[in-house]
C-alpha cells in the first residue's frame, strides 16, 4: 500500500484553464484534500500589499470550505481581487516566498492524500507524484472564463475581455520566465487542452487516467490477480 505521502494528484497550468474547479471536484470524488496553492501565493501578495511588507511570521491556512485564512481572518474575497492578480507574480518569484510555501505544501501533502493545483506542483513541490496533469487553453477561452468568474463574484467592475487577457498574458510571461520554479509542464505530465471541454469532461479525463494508472499498479504487483 502506498502511504499517504505518495497519493498526490498534481494539476498544473496557467490561470483560466479550469484547474481549480477541476481539482476541487476530483478531490471531492476521491475523498482527498484539495490544496489551492495559487491562493497561498495570493495571500502573500495581499499581506505585502496591505501591510507594506511580507514576512514568514504570517499564518496562512484554510477553513473547511477551502477559503483562505490569513492570521485567522477570512480573506478569500480580497485575494481574488484583480488588484492582487496584477501583482501576485512579483511576489511569487521571490525565493523566500517560494521556500516558505513549498515547505508548507509538502507538509500538507505528506499528511493526507491530496489534489494540488498550481504552477510547479509536478516539477518542484511533488516531482515524484504518480499523477501529473498540465492543463492549457487558448487565451480567448481563458479570458472569457476569468471574466465570468469576476462577474459572478462582483469583482468585474472596469474589467473587459481585453483587460483580463492582458493580465493573463503578463502573468504567464512572469510565471514562465522566473528563475525559480517557473510555470512548466513536467516531462511526465499528461497535457489536456481544455478549450473545448466542459468541466465534467475535464474531471472525467483525469479520473479515468488516475484510475488506469491505479489499475496498472495493482496488476504489476499482482500479475495473476
Ligand atoms: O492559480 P492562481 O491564478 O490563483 O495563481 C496566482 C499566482 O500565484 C500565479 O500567477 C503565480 O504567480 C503564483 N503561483 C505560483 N506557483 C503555484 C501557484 C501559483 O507561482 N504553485
Amino acid at each position: 500500500m502506498p502511504n499517504a505521502a505518495q497519493i498526490i494528484i498534481a494539476i498544473d497550468g496557467p490561470s483560466g484553464t479550469g484547474k481549480s474547479t477541476t481539482a476541487k471536484l476530483i478531490a471531492k470524488e476521491l475523498g482527498y484534500t484539495y490544496l489551492d496553492t495559487g491562493a497561498m501565493y495570493r495571500a502573500v501578495a495581499w499581506v505585502a500589499e496591505s501591510m507594506g511588507t511580507w514576512s514568514v511570521g504570517h499564518n496562512i491556512s484554510f477553513n473547511e470550505k477551502n477559503q483562505i485564512l490569513i492570521n485567522g481572518a477570512n480573506r478569500e474575497s480580497e485575494i481574488r481581487d484583480p488588484k492582487i492578480s496584477a501583482v501576485v507574480s512579483k511576489y511569487s518569484a521571490l525565493p523566500e516566498v517560494r521556500e516558505f510555501l513549498t515547505k508548507k505544501q509538502r507538509e500538507i501533502g505528506s499528511m493526507q492524500p491530496c489534489v494540488l493545483d498550481g504552477r510547479d506542483i509536478g516539477t518542484v513541490v511533488f516531482p515524484n507524484a504518480k499523477h501529473k496533469f498540465f492543463l492549457t487553453a487558448d487565451y480567448k477561452t481563458r479570458a472569457a472564463r476569468r471574466l465570468l468568474e469576476l462577474q459572478n463574484s462582483g469583482k468585474a467592475e472596469g474589467e473587459t475581455l481585453e483587460s483580463v487577457e492582458k493580465n493573463l498574458r503578463e502573468r504567464d510571461a512572469a510565471d514562465t520566465n522566473r528563475s525559480i520554479a517557473p510555470l512548466a509542464k513536467a516531462k511526465d505530465a499528461i497535457e489536456i487542452d481544455t478549450s473545448h471541454l466542459t468541466i465534467q469532461q475535464q474531471v472525467q479525463k483525469i479520473l479515468q487516467s488516475v484510475g488506469e494508472v491505479a489499475r496498472c499498479e495493482v496488476s504489476e504487483h499482482n500479475p495473476k490477480g
